[in-house]
């Protein structure tokens, strides 16, 4: 119900979304026509060939085919099923509510009760403060990614280098009878050396050495495991964890210091102009006054608004310059830094 009412209601930005993307296709397709000479190319990606296509497979799925409404009534369910398959393309929501119901369908049936938990994962979405931690490592994905793959570099070589020197100190309770450490520790090839030097390395809280059987004083490879359980300790345990801890928070941080920068600009400086609100009080100018009558948001958005939907032909001068910049993207025409309640409208930096 969620994913057809969401697909009715927005519908109508799908459709236009779809059609921007394809006339942009089609647009790099005429482009490419005018500079390489290959006119045919768009032509054929005009549509008709694949209605010929279609018809030769005994399907008719022309626009205009009076002679059978099933057909017709056919033609219109393939068009909504292509606009509904192609809408998850161009809206992260309408994918979202599509995976959600296929997960849902899923953990209906008898083996998928776990996915009736992981469906509270959607609160990510539900509140607003959640995705924004999510989009912290989204930002920070490379910063992150290298520091995983410097701590995996590290790790293996801590592994390669316990198991050539000391794997015996890798006991476990089934090899040794009077082991009593917390973990168990396996070092019998390479492999299991690397997957119990990232798992217990990591999770005790001195590092490897920690976790490892504590050499005696007289035993030839006291010297080797004191250099390599300091060394573990403050390399892994203290300053790689570290880093990856000061990214994400840092990046907290950076955000946090963000938004409050953007909302003091948005309270304390004109939408339009730009000028501070000080400046203002300094002039001896009503600061409401300007941002409600003289620089009001609502009047130039409608104003935008009613340029772009008139035809060129009917605009006046100053209509046609706008409506010129905002087909190019410009925005002079914005009176920036400029207002003439303050020195008669002249420029303030
Ligand atoms: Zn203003």
């Amino acid at each position: 119900m969620v994913v057809i009412s969401y697909y009715i209601n927005s519908r109508a930005t799908f459709k236009n979304d779809i059609a921007k993307i394809k006339s942009n296709k089609f647009n790099a397709i005429k482009e490419y026509g005018l500079n390489k000479g290959s006119q045919g190319y768009g032509k054929r990606k005009g549509g008709k060939v694949n209605f010929e296509l279609a018809n030769n497979f005994g399907f008719s799925l022309k626009k205009n085919s009076k002679d059978n409404t099933l057909r017709q009534v056919a033609y219109l369910v393939w068009k909504e099923v292509k606009m509904f398959v192609k809408a998850t393309t161009v809206d992260r929501n309408h994918t979202r509510n599509l995976i959600y119901l296929m997960v849902s369908v899923y953990a209906s049936s008898e083996n998928g009760m776990l996915f009736n938990a992981l469906l509270l994962i959607d609160i990510i979405n539900k509140i607003k403060t959640l995705s924004q931690v999510l989009s912290i490592f989204n930002e920070n994905k490379i910063a992150l990614a290298s520091t995983l793959l410097l701590f995996g570099v590290m790790l293996y070589i801590a592994a390669f280098y316990s198991f050539i020197t000391f794997r015996h100190d890798f006991g476990n309770s089934t090899q040794e009878e009077d082991y009593d450490g917390d973990f168990q520790m396996y070092c019998r090839t390479l492999v299991e050396c690397l997957t119990t030097t990232i798992n217990i390395g990591i999770r005790a809280g001195g590092g490897l050495g920690d976790a490892l059987g504590q050499p005696e004083m007289n035993s030839p490879t006291y010297s080797n495991r004191y250099v390599f359980d300091f060394l573990f300790f403050m390399l892994i345990n203290i300053i790689l964890m570290n880093i990856f801890f000061g990214i994400i928070i840092d990046s907290f941080a950076d955000k946090r210091a963000h938004e409050a920068e953007v909302e003091i600009e948005v309270q304390d400086s004109c939408f339009i102009c730009g000028i501070q609100k000080s400046t203002f009080e300094i002039e001896n100018a009503s600061w409401k006054t300007h941002i409600f009558c003289d620089h009001n948001l609502h009047s130039y958005m409608s104003f935008l608004i009613y340029v772009k939907c008139k035809s060129s032909s009917e605009c006046t001068g100053i209509e046609k310059y706008v409506k010129q910049c905002l087909s190019r993207g410009i925005i002079d025409y914005f009176p920036i830094g400029k207002c003439l309640a303050i020195r008669n409208g002249a420029s303030i930096e």
